[in-house]
C-alpha cells in the first residue's frame, strides 16, 4: 500500500489549507487511514505564553485525544507509520524543532516517518518525507503537487 498516493496527498492538503495560516497535523496508519489530527499549539500558547512560546503558525502539538489514539496504535496491527504537519509559508524543511520533537534522548520516538507539507498562501505546494537514517532525519522522497491540485481552496 502505498501510504502517499495521490489521495491521501489531497486528503492531507486539503487539511493543510483548511488550518491555514496555522499548521495542521495528523498522521497516516499503515493501512493507509489518513487521521486529521487537531493542532493544540495555539491554546497553549494562549494559556502559557511563557512556557508555549510558539503558536499554531510555526509549530504543532498534537491534541491529547490524538496522542492517545497515536500511542494505542504501535500497540496494534495497524500502527502509525507517517506523522505529518504543515508549514505555512516557510518551505517543507525539518527543522530543528520538528527534530527536538521526534527524538527522545537521541533516538526516533515513534517508530514513523515525517511527511512535512509546504503551504503558500493557502496553496500546497510540496510536501517532504523525512526519515530516520541513523545519524538524523534526512529526506527520503520529494512531491511537488501539479497546478491542479495546488489550487485546493481554503475551506470555511
Ligand atoms: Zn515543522
Amino acid at each position: 500500500m502505498d501510504m502517499l498516493n495521490h489521495e491521501n496527498l489531497q486528503r492531507i492538503y486539503h487539511h493543510a489549507c483548511s488550518t491555514y495560516p496555522e499548521e495542521c497535523c495528523g498522521f497516516i496508519f499503515a493501512d493507509g487511514t489518513v487521521h486529521h489530527g487537531i493542532n493544540i499549539q495555539s491554546e497553549l500558547h494562549h494559556r502559557q505564553p511563557d512556557i508555549h512560546t510558539r503558536t499554531g503558525a510555526n509549530g504543532y502539538t498534537f491534541s491529547v485525544a490524538d496522542t492517545l489514539a497515536m500511542n494505542r496504535s504501535f500497540r496494534s496491527s495497524n500502527p502509525v507509520a507517517v506523522i505529518y504537519h504543515s508549514h505555512p509559508d516557510v518551505g517543507a524543511y525539518f527543522s530543528h524543532e520538528d527534530a527536538s520533537k521526534a527524538l527522545f534522548m537521541g533516538e526516533p520516538a515513534y517508530p514513523v516517518a515525517y511527511l512535512v507539507v509546504d503551504i503558500r498562501k493557502g496553496h500546497a505546494k510540496a510536501a517532504k518525507l523525512f526519515q530516520w537514517n541513523g545519524r538524523c532525519f534526512a529526506c527520503v522522497q520529494e512531491i511537488h503537487t501539479n497546478e491542479k491540485d495546488s489550487t485546493a481552496q481554503i475551506r470555511n
